[in-house]
């Protein structure tokens, strides 16, 4: 007899990261576009801090992790006692799941949704609810359409990953407005700080105007930490008392809240990348479109690129001849979207080689 996990743990597909090493044979150089990471890297602040942590490692960190709520609070114009910080946004994406959803309770999230989502509701035996998005856009009254009363989490990504589509502050307001307040809305803001549109809103102030929306935020993504795993969430205060509850005593260690404190600070670092980010998405988009091959809209730091259903012309086919190049994309299946490939905007040379080598397999 074996032990049995709770009910929904079996059905999950253990999440599968972009690959790095997964090449059968190795070209010279590798050029990694399919986890959305900064071409960027880190603020050099960020390492050095991240460097003198060592020095410190043999003490817990501050669980209360003060100074860079406080900063993170300064930053954003925020009360540093409504943020939770967490071992990236995933966990407190994972702990709002695991403090909220009962068995059975629903979670609903779009159909071409972040992975983690899926996850964290299976884990917790409640039920995953899908929201059809035939356009690639959060379709907010077929959202709205499947709310129940056990409906307990509303997971949005904005903008949202792999789409790259976005939702207005109208629209998000409109579909916070439908739902009862017995459903916590999760506004997941991973790439907020790459998005230049003046109708958007991360969250921040929904969050401040209502008592079930939750925002979160990470320094994966723009600030180039993915690797020391830091991410926030801005809460109301009750939310706060639960996930303080729930969450590990020192979830966030000593390097990630140095590093992400000297991140924050380093606003020079952040400004390049959105503008390195404000160049090259357009750049890639154009020249992609120009190939005759489908690129959407995006407002990440990422764009989803269609191929043709004729054998030699599809996805995976496009995929193979990039890897050979070194270049990783992201393979779509697992998002329902078969038919295309992730890429995330890279350095110069790297955006160029892509185009290229597009470019070449097009026309073979
Ligand atoms: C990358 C990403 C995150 C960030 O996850 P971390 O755990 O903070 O690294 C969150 N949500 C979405 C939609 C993402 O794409």
């Amino acid at each position: 007899m074996t032990v049995k996990p709770r009910p929904g743990v079996m059905d999950i597909d253990p999440y599968v990261g972009g690959r790095t090493h997964a090449l059968p044979h190795r070209p010279e150089r590798l050029f990694k576009l399919s986890s959305n990471e900064s071409p960027l890297g880190p603020s050099a602040k960020a390492m050095a801090a991240c460097a003198a942590a060592a020095a410190e490692m043999g003490v817990y960190p501050d669980g209360g992790v003060q100074r860079l709520c406080e900063a993170i609070a300064d930053h954003h114009g925020l009360a540093a006692e409504r943020i939770v910080c967490g071992n990236g946004s995933d966990e407190i994406l994972t702990l709002l799941a695991n403090a909220y959803l009962q068995p059975k309770d629903e979670a609903l999230f779009s159909a071409h949704g972040f992975l983690v989502y899926r996850i964290a509701a299976l884990a917790n035996s409640a039920v995953p609810v899908e929201v059809p998005e035939p356009d690639l856009i959060l379709d907010v009254d077929a959202m709205l359409a499947r709310v129940t009363p056990r409906t307990r989490l509303v997971y949005v990504a904005n903008p949202n990953n792999p789409t790259g589509s976005y939702l207005t502050a109208a629209e998000m307001k409109r579909l916070h407005a439908g739902l009862p307040a017995s459903a916590l809305l999760v506004v997941d803001a991973a790439y907020a700080e790459y998005v230049n549109r003046n109708d958007y809103e991360a969250g921040i102030e929904l969050v401040s105007t209502s008592d079930n929306v939750v925002m979160t935020r990470t320094f994966s993504k723009i600030y180039a930490l993915a690797g020391l795993r830091v991410g926030w969430a801005y809460c109301p205060a009750p939310v706060v008392d639960v996930l303080d509850r729930v969450r590990g005593p020192f979830n966030v260690n000593i390097a990630a809240q140095r590093a992400a404190v000297a991140a924050l600070a380093d606003r020079e670092h952040t400004d390049r990348a959105a503008q390195h980010n404000a160049h090259w998405l357009p750049w890639l988009i154009e020249h992609i479109r120009a190939l005759g091959l489908r690129a959407d809209d995006s407002v990440g730091n990422f764009l989803l690129i269609h191929f043709p259903t004729t054998k030699g012309k599809r996805a995976e086919d496009a995929d193979d001849f990039l890897k050979s190049r070194g270049l990783i994309l992201r393979r779509m299946e697992v998002y329902g979207l078969p038919r295309c490939l992730r890429l995330t905007v890279g350095a110069e040379e790297a955006n160029r080689l892509v185009v290229e080598a597009l470019k070449e397999f097009m026309a073979r």
